[in-house]
Order: structure tokens, then C-alpha cells, then sequence
């Protein structure tokens, strides 16, 4: 066997290992006589860079993966990419310099596939090297004809349900990027605007933050309490700067305490104003187009942006004297999720997701949610939806939605199932309009909202929509963030397309802080890349670091964490060389048990409670306590406690002595290594190369090994008492030794232990290295003054030059002098003087003396150690 280095290199033996593994060994095999274990995993946005929050999400996902594999089950670990989306077509504008209007459709989403195409590449090699245990025979990738045909399948299905369907209705609408949002994808920013008091009439004053939406103004209402108004309701007020008269109704819903109590509805300012219109029937005024501007129905002001038009109004009801006050208030603008522009409701013409509110609680109620309190978030968000879905998209590298509308007399014409892919603005419907025979088609521009792709990866992965193998999934790992996204779309649609709920578990993982606790940022520089830890402590110490925190909570990414790691790999590295230069050749042989001494049976009884623990938390997804309870029975009770104990044995024990120790050992470094290797996948495979090699069992990956399984018969209340009464005798010897600087391994004369427990000898002995014996009764010992030590700073000054005859005459005391002396005084004579010697002018050094010995007394839990040095 080759001599292995005492120190652990991670980042040769982590590329090491890289270079060797076959990913086959990750593989899914839907013909496997396992249990099935289906990771519903998240497909990430190809940015080109794997950030450290994708890393602690896909940590979790990797823990859960191995750890599952070796509990038995035929895991499937897939990996997706979620293709499609605006940030992709603006980075590829700007690489090309080009609008996306400037090149043909297909043009411009060929660069947005080859660019994508070169970011998951960056990414697919950031998440190898962190040694995740994906099955890449199971990758999708969702701009891809194979998986958008999925898409477009569910569209089709979901549209002949009626649960698809297309209507002139607001939407929200973000007018820099020229598309509509979801209401999921509204940020909202605090900050501070004008309200400003309009006058339409003498009886009527509004106050308003949107004076540019005058023009859209349709009604004016009030609460049907308020008494200061129950006289204007029905009045027709003329809109100022228009020609056209409005009527005041009343309504339970406006606030008498905002502003005068008189509201301008509008079409639209915001979702109050949506309500108000549609439940009062109001006529629609569209002042504004897509690209922000406003258009003929807003008179004078058309072609003015929403700023310009503000400044505008404002100035011309200024003229007029219409300006009543100003004042300065707080309030919460909804911003695009992406470029953070306020964001405008319009109607129009768009594809709708019916949303059934009941039926998405009912099935979520049926998953388990981990952490808990996580299944709240999405009730919250679930009972606030008063829209839609709305899914249509003004894009085009998206997928494209398969319908057309006839030329004649408009007719929708949606694509069927066989059809599929297509794209309709360049395919054409394979049969005349059914509505009236014409072959003239309009194909459909707008796209599908990219949510649209990632809300059936549970059921693209499991074979849907051909041969729908298995459902539900076992696991949905995902962020917190996108909850009230991806979360709620992929319940939505799993009721809609498969009749049953998405996964039977979801677990959430929090957000990764800086190391100074706040969000990362740019601004902030506070940014850590995976790249940048993984250079220099490697991924199994990065990977140590995601298990840190508990499943839910934000993480704060903290270097200290990473270091710690990384000097427990090289701490279970050296409890490694140690232990196979024991085991060299070993086998366990079941006849060996019978050999454990205390001991051995000590350190397995707690090696069979780790197991337990780790078993019980890794199937609740805490790892942090799984990993912490290995860590610290390896560092403690193994390094610090019982290789300590049982050295001696190993190296200068008899064969009969030696074999229980390496019992104990060969179970715990194999257990151990295996229970590592989920989190430290690296690490583990090293070890157990080599724990394979010294003990000549085979040269298989650790990764195809089986999880530890908890050995009741070696769980021992008894044991565990004794063997930790032992190592406290031991450790107070040390500590003796320690506080009288002899070295750690200084021979004793002997050690005397007084105990009603049967203790080994034999193993004290070793690590105290001294002879041990056991004393049948209870040592009487005495307490003999053997010196009295003069405190030279009283005795110095008084007696100058008698000091020393002093000193002298007292050390020549006996005992029963001494004694005199420390309790009542004694009189001396030096050179004929009478002098009186004060009892408080010395201290007593005592020594115990047992049997005629000189020994120090110990007393660890009652039992009484003598240690003779
Ligand atoms: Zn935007
Ligand atoms: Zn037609």
C-alpha cells in the first residue's frame, strides 16, 4: 500500500476524482426494481453563471439524491433549463446591437438559442465540479422543439378543457420592455409622490397621484355614508380637460379618509379602478398605448409620454386655477419585476390561465410542506388573486402559441395535439376555418409566459404527455422566491393536465446573505462566487457550508464556515491514515464482537446513535443536524477519546487484545465515511478508495454503497456509562500530567483506582502509561504536612539577615512542629534570641500519602483515582 500524505489535498483529489467517475452511475432506470424517488428539480435561468443561491438549492437537492440512493430507492436527479424569457432577448440585443424588430423572428431566436446554448454550457461545468450527482441522461432543455411541443400539448389540452381562453381584459403591462406581466412578477417600491387636489366643479374636488389619467377618467365615486357628498351622487361633472361629463356614484369600497373622499376612477390607474369598472359597467377610455404613450382618446396630449403628459396636465389645470393644493405622501408603486418600471394597466386582447382557487388549495393542502410554515405563503397569495393568469406575451423568444385567427370572419383556430410544434407565424393550420371554410389564416404573434414551460417539468419528466409513467413526483426542491410562481403555476397545472397534485413533498430553501447578513448585491459588493470558494477550499468544504444552515432560513455565507470545513476533512483525514495503518489486511468477522472491550463496545454504542440521528434528520431535510451530529461524534468521541484510548492496544496490544479494537474501528470508519459521503462526496470517495484498498474489499465507489443502518445489538446504556466514567479517569490523568508539565505519554509510577464498576485496566493503563490497579476497598489515605513555604515578603522585611537562620530552623521541623507552628505559633531561638514565629507567616505544602505512597487523589463522579507519580 502506498504511504498516504498527512496532508488532505482537496482540490487534487476533488479534479481526481472528476476525471474518474462515470456519470452513468447516476443514471435513472425507470425498469428498476427499487422504489422509484423522483426529484422534480429546478431547470435555472441560463444566466452563465451557477450563483452561490443556485449552489445551496442544489447542495440540498444533491444531499437528498445520494443520501436516497444509498437508503435503496432508484433516484431520479433530471436537469432542466428554463430556456425562454426577456432577459435573454435583451442581452442578446445588446451583444448583437440590434433591436429585436430589426432581423426576422427566426433570426433573432437562433441567437437567442446559440446564446443560451453557450451559458448553459458555463453552468452545466460550474455544477459538475460541485460533484452534484445529476443524471445527465435526463437533461431537458425547454427552447427545444422536443420540450416546447410539451408546452404547446398542455396549451391544447388545457384549451379544449376551458381552462385556456382568450378575452379582452386589463393586463399589466410593463411599458419599457413592451409586454405584459404577470401580477407575480410586480415588484413593489416604497416612495414618496404628490397628491394633488383637482377641481372639476365647486362641489366636487379630487385628489389624485395620476393627474395624466384625467382624460381616462370614466366615473367619480363615493362612500354612500359619507354625508358630504350623499347630495353630488348622480351628478354629472364635466372631466377637465375634456369635453365629456362623468356621473358620481357611490361605492362601500372608497376611503372617506383619502383625500376629499371623492375618487376619479380611471381606465386604468390601478386594481381598485379595474374592480370599480368592471362592477359598475363603466365605459372603457384607453388613454394609453403600449409603448407609454398616449394616444388620439387623450385629445391635446396625444404622443406625450406618462411623464410629459403629467407635467402637461398639471400645468394647464394650473392655468385654470383647478389646482387646489399639493402635498407630498408616501406610497407603494408596482415596478416590472425586471427593468423596474412603474408598470400601467391596459386592456387588451390576451390568453388566460383560469384560475380555481379552491381546487389549487385543496391540492396543495395534500403536499407536505418543509419548512411548514412555507404552505401559508402560498394560501396567502392564493386567496389575494382577483385575476387571471394572464399568458400571453409580447416577445418572440418564447414559446409560440398555437393558434391562428381566420382572415375572414376571425374565427380562433387552435392547433391540434398532432400538429404540434408549430409555429404559427410561419405554419399554417392543416384545415380550412371551421367557422366559414376560409384557408386564410393570421398565425398568432404573442408567445407564452416562460412560467408556462417551467410549470410542467413534474410531468415532462415522468413521460407525459406519451406515456405517462409514474405520478405523482416524490420531491419539489425550490427557493422561497418563487413560491407564489413556480410553485403555485406547477400545482395549477398538474390539477388541470394530470387530475393529481405535482409531488407528494416540496422543500424550500432560503436565500444566501453576504457576509454581512444583507442580500448580495452588485452595489453592495458583497457577491460570492461558487468559482471563487471552490479555488481555494474546493466543493466538499463549499458543500459543508450549504448544510450549515436550517432547511427554510436564509444562509449567510460566511468564509469561517468554509474554513471550518475544510479543517474537518483534514481532521478525518488523519483519523483515516491512522486507522487503516491498523486495519491493514483486516476482515470483521462476526466472531470478533466477542472480543470488544469496553471500550469498543463505548465508541459503537455511539456510533449506532449517530446513525440513528443522521437517518432521522436526513429524512427530514435537516442537515445541518445530521452533518453536525458526524462531525462532532468524529472529531470528539472518536480522535479526541477513543483512538486516544485504544492506541496503545493497537500498536502494542496482544492479537486477542488488538482484534476488538479493530472490530470497532473497521465499523465506524466504514460507517463513517459512507454517512460523509451525501456531503462530502469527494472526500468520502477518497477515503473509502483507500479503507477498500487496506482492508482488501473491492474497489467500488462509495456512492453505490448502502447508508449505515443502526445495530441495535450494539446499542449499550452500560456501556456507554462505564466507557465514559473511563474516559474522564483518563482525561483527569491527562490533565494532571498537563498541569505538572510532563509530557502526555510520561510513565507513571502507578495508578490506583477506587470503583464499584468494572472498568478495563487495561486500556487506562495504555493511555495513561502507567500500571493500573483496582482497589477492592476504600483507600484511607493521609494528608501529611511535608513543607511549610515562608512568605519571604513578612519574613524578609522583619528579620533582614536572621531571615535565612529562620528558614533554616523551620525546614529541620518534624511534622508535629510544623503542625504546632500552622495552628497556634511556635517559638524559635537563633543565635540565643527568643523569637515568636506567627502562624499566618507560612503556608503548608501538603502531600496524600496512601500505603506508604506519595500519590495524587482524583475524584471523577465519586470514583476515587490515586495516581502515584
Ligand atoms: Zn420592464
Ligand atoms: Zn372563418
Amino acid at each position: 500500500m502506498e504511504e498516504i500524505e498527512k496532508e488532505y489535498r482537496a482540490l487534487e483529489i476533488e479534479k481526481k476524482w472528476l476525471n474518474l467517475w462515470d456519470e452513468s452511475m447516476y443514471y435513472f432506470d425507470w425498469n428498476s426494481r427499487k422504489p422509484h424517488y423522483i426529484i422534480d428539480t429546478p431547470p435555472p435561468y441560463p444566466t452563465g453563471s451557477f450563483h452561490i443561491g443556485n449552489t445551496l438549492n442544489w447542495c440540498y437537492i444533491d444531499f437528498i439524491a445520494r443520501y436516497k440512493r444509498m437508503r435503496g430507492y432508484e433516484v431520479m436527479f433530471p436537469q432542466g433549463w428554463d430556456c425562454h424569457g426577456l432577459p435573454t432577448e435583451v442581452k442578446v440585443e445588446e451583444k448583437h446591437g440590434i433591436s429585436k424588430n430589426d432581423v426576422p423572428r427566426d433570426v433573432f431566436r437562433k441567437m437567442c438559442v446559440e446564446f443560451t446554448e453557450g451559458n448553459i454550457k458555463k453552468m452545466r461545468e460550474t455544477m459538475k465540479r460541485m460533484g452534484f450527482s445529476i443524471d445527465w441522461s435526463n437533461e431537458y432543455i425547454t427552447m427545444y422543439p422536443e420540450y416546447f411541443k410539451k408546452t404547446q400539448i398542455s396549451f391544447v389540452r388545457m384549451y379544449d378543457k376551458g381552462l385556456i381562453y382568450r378575452a379582452y381584459h386589463p393586463v399589466i403591462h410593463c411599458p419599457r420592455c413592451q409586454t405584459t406581466i404577470a401580477l407575480a412578477e410586480i415588484e413593489y417600491k416604497s416612495g414618496k409622490t404628490m397628491l394633488n387636489y383637482i377641481k372639476f366643479d365647486e362641489d366636487v374636488v379630487i385628489a389624485t397621484t395620476r393627474p395624466e389619467l384625467i382624460p381616462a377618467c370614466v366615473a367619480l365615486a363615493v362612500h354612500p355614508d359619507d354625508e358630504r357628498y350623499k347630495n353630488i351622487v348622480g351628478k354629472e361633472v364635466t372631466v377637465p380637460t375634456t369635453e365629456y361629463k362623468v356621473r358620481v356614484i357611490a361605492d362601500e369600497e372608497v376611503d372617506p379618509e383619502f383625500g376629499t373622499g371623492i375618487v376619479m376612477i380611471c381606465t386604468f390607474g390601478d386594481r381598485q379602478d379595474v374592480k370599480w369598472w368592471k362592477k359598475h359597467d363603466l365605459e372603457l377610455r384607453m388613454i394609453l398605448d403600449r409603448d407609454g404613450r398616449l394616444n388620439e382618446k387623450a385629445g391635446r396630449y396625444q404622443g406625450l409620454s406618462i411623464r410629459e403628459a403629467r407635467q402637461k396636465i398639471l400645468e394647464d389645470l394650473e392655468k385654470e386655477g383647478r389646482v387646489l393644493k399639493k402635498e407630498e405622501i408616501d406610497h407603494n408603486v408596482g415596478t416590472c419585476w425586471r427593468c423596474k418600471t412603474p408598470v400601467e394597466i391596459i386592456a387588451e386582447e390576451q390568453w388566460f390561465v383560469r384560475i380555481e382557487h379552491d381546487r389549487i388549495l385543496d391540492g396543495a393542502r395534500k403536499i407536505k410542506w418543509i419548512p411548514e410554515h412555507m404552505f401559508s405563503r402560498l394560501v396567502g397569495w392564493v386567496e389575494g388573486m382577483e385575476w387571471d393568469w394572464v399568458i400571453s406575451r409580447q416577445r418572440i423568444f418564447a414559446t409560440p402559441i398555437p393558434a391562428w385567427y381566420c382572415k375572414k370572419c376571425g374565427e380562433i383556430l387552435v392547433a391540434k395535439e398532432e400538429w404540434l410544434p408549430v409555429d404559427p407565424t410561419k405554419d399554417y393550420p392543416k384545415i380550412p376555418c371551421p367557422s366559414c371554410g376560409s384557408v386564410e389564416f393570421v398565425g398568432e404573434d404573442d408567445v407564452l409566459d416562460t412560467w408556462m414551460d417551467s410549470s410542467i417539468t413534474p410531468l415532462a419528466i415522468t413521460g407525459w404527455p406519451y406515456e405517462h409513467k409514474e405520478y405523482p413526483t416524490h420531491l419539489r426542491p425550490q427557493g422561497h422566491d418563487i413560491i407564489r410562481t413556480w410553485a403555485f403555476y406547477t400545482i395549477l397545472r398538474s390539477l388541470a393536465l394530470a387530475d393529481e397534485i405535482p409531488w407528494y413533498e416540496i422543500v424550500i430553501n432560503g436565500m444566501v446573505l453576504g457576509e454581512d447578513g444583507r442580500k448580495m448585491s452588485k452595489s453592495l459588493g458583497n457577491i460570492i462566487s461558487p468559482e471563487e470558494v471552490i479555488e481555494k477550499y474546493g466543493a466538499d468544504a463549499l458543500r459543508q457550508w450549504a448544510a450549515s444552515g436550517s432547511t427554510g432560513s436564509d444562509v449567510i455565507f460566511t468564509w469561517k464556515e468554509v474554513v471550518s470545513a475544510s479543517r474537518f476533512q483534514q481532521k478525518f483525514w488523519s483519523i483515516l491514515r491512522f486507522s487503516v495503518n491498523h486495519l491493514k489486511g483486516y476482515k470483521p468477522d462476526s466472531k470478533d464482537a466477542e472480543k470488544l472491550r469496553l471500550a469498543d463496545r463505548w465508541i459503537l454504542s455511539k456510533l449506532n446513535r449517530v446513525i440513528e440521528k443522521a437517518i432521522n434528520s436526513m429524512d427530514s431535510y435537516r442537515f445541518d443536524e445530521t452533518l453536525k451530529a458526524i462531525r462532532g461524534f468524529a472529531w470528539y468521541d472518536l480522535a479526541d477519546d477513543y483512538l486516544e484510548i485504544v492506541k496503545s492496544r493497537l500498536y502494542s496490544g496482544s492479537e486477542e487484545e488488538k482484534v476488538g479494537a479493530k472490530y470497532a474501528l473497521y465499523k465506524t470508519i466504514s460507517a463513517l465515511i459512507r454517512m460523509l459521503a451525501p456531503f462530502t462526496p469527494f472526500l468520502a470517495e477518497e477515503c473509502w478508495n483507500i479503507f477498500c484498498k487496506a482492508t482488501e474489499s473491492g474497489n467500488e465507489s462509495v456512492h453505490k454503497q448502502s447508508y449505515p443502518e443502526v445495530e441495535e445489538e450494539f446499542i449499550d446504556d452500560d456501556a456507554e456509562e462505564r466507557g465514559e466514567l473511563m474516559r474522564r479517569i483518563i482525561s483527569e490523568i491527562r490533565k494532571l500530567k498537563h498541569d505538572r508539565n510532563m509530557a502526555l505519554n510520561a510513565p507513571l509510577k502507578s495508578v490506583m483506582i477506587y470503583t464499584e464498576k468494572e472498568i478495563d485496566t487495561r486500556d487506562i493503563a495504555g493511555a495513561v502509561n502507567s500500571k493500573v490497579e483496582i482497589l477492592k476497598e476504600f483507600p484511607s489515605i493521609e494528608t501529611r504536612i511535608k513543607q511549610l513555604k515562608p512568605k519571604y515578603s513578612i519574613i524578609g522585611p522583619k528579620f533582614r539577615d536572621k531571615a535565612k537562620e529562620i528558614i533554616k530552623a523551620v525546614n529541620s521541623f518534624g511534622e508535629k512542629e510544623m503542625r504546632k507552628l500552622l495552628e497556634e505559633g511556635y517559638e524559635i531561638e537563633v543565635n540565643g534570641e527568643k523569637i515568636f514565629l506567627e502562624k499566618d507567616w507560612f503556608d503548608a505544602v501538603e502531600e496524600r500519602v496512601f500505603a506508604g505512597k506519595d500519590v495524587q487523589v482524583l475524584e471523577v463522579e465519586g470514583v476515587i483515582v490515586l495516581v502515584e507519580i
